[in-house]
């Protein structure tokens, strides 16, 4: 049987027939300074006779990563400027994140976090910056929700979520605990009794966000997996990022959100990309971005309509982008406000 081997680097890409040997030197370049890895499930998904194949973009690096345009920044949606303690993101009253894990299972060449994870990243959290991030938690009774993320928090073995499970439940104000992942989709055999046990551990209401950006990454072992986090009483949403040449097409993006929709995961939020460093060959822009949301408007159900987001530079929050929040003025230009009413310009002018 041909068993197929999780790609790690330039030299696993070549074996795989993902890229070709004249790109050798270029994507080294890329893999020195963006991480690279791909799964089995994914590899398999990837047709390699179509040069334009939507789930290859979305993992295979490319030598367009290269080039860094002026607006794009290392930590595009601020989390340094939030980050009270380590590991912790406090953006909004309400709810934190917690970055565990700075290590995913693939790496998206798009990523919002890409400075920040992977093997040259921000590693995992120790037990002393863990027991900090738990006790501010503690600390602030404002705190009703914790978004795990990363990375991804579900490359955790089932022990580690059971214990950080365990350590939330212990928390009365904290009501909601939401996990940010592609598990189910690039790893699915993951999502096994031990890890849901692990989830449930703490008592409280669990939500899953599934990223996904194409109907293929929905295969029948991703549905499986869905349905193993549903049937077990957990709820999931979806969240997808809006990708030139991957899913920037209403067709493509309907299909996408009725497939969520048909395995119990109710589409959220559709993110236009963020500025990270050497991703401009990803990013529509907002005007198109606008024009393919409108188009989806009727075409589909309310049940299939995501909030299209833009995550504000420098860590001001989410804007919806089809609201008021966004103003026009002029060459591609926007106002955009904040959920505090602060107006900032985007693109960024600094
Ligand atoms: S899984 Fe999420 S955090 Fe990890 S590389 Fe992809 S977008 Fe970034």
């Amino acid at each position: 049987m041909n068993v197929v081997k999780p790609i790690k680097s330039v030299d696993d890409l070549m074996k795989a027939g993902l890229v070709a040997p004249a790109d050798r030197v270029a994507l080294e370049e890329v893999a020195a300074r963006y991480a690279v890895a791909l799964t089995p499930a994914i590899s398999k998904l990837i047709d390699r006779a179509d040069p334009d194949d939507p789930i290859a973009r979305q993992f295979v690096p490319d030598a367009a990563e290269l080039t860094i345009a002026p607006e794009e920044r290392a930590d595009p949606i601020g989390d340094h400027a939030h980050s009270p303690v380590e590991g912790i993101v406090h953006r909004y009253p309400d709810r934190v994140l917690l970055k565990a894990v700075h290590v995913c299972p693939v790496y998206c060449r798009f990523c919002f976090r890409r400075e920040m994870v992977g093997p040259q990243g921000l590693g995992t959290l120790d037990a002393a910056a863990m027991q900090a991030a738990f006790d501010y938690i503690h600390s602030d009774e404002e705190i009703w929700e914790v978004i795990l993320t990363g990375g991804d928090p579900l490359v955790l073995s089932s022990r580690r979520l059971g214990e950080i499970m365990e350590a939330l439940a212990g928390i009365t104000h904290v009501k909601i605990i939401r996990f940010h992942t592609r598990v189910p989709v690039v790893d699915p055999e993951k999502i096994d009794a031990a890890l849901i046990a692990a989830l449930k551990a703490s008592g409280k209401t669990v939500y899953i966000a599934l990223h996904a950006n194409h109907v293929r990454e929905l295969t029948p072992e991703a549905r499986a997996a869905c349905a193993r986090l549903v049937d077990a009483g957990i709820a999931m949403v979806s969240q997808s990022v809006l990708l030139k040449g991957v899913n920037d097409d209403p067709d493509v993006l309907a299909k996408l959100m009725k497939a969520f929709v048909e395995i119990r995961v109710k589409p959220y939020y559709l993110h236009h990309p963020d500025l990270a460093p050497g991703t401009s060959h990803f990013r529509v822009t907002i005007e198109e971005g606008q024009e393919i949301v409108a188009a989806l408007r009727g075409r589909i159900s309310g049940l299939c309509q995501p909030a299209y987001i833009l995550d504000i530079p420098g860590g001001h929050g989410k804007a919806v982008i089809s609201g008021s929040a966004m103003r026009a003025t002029g060459d591609g230009c926007y106002t955009v406000t904040d959920y505090r009413g602060g107006e900032h310009s985007y693109p960024p002018a600094d």
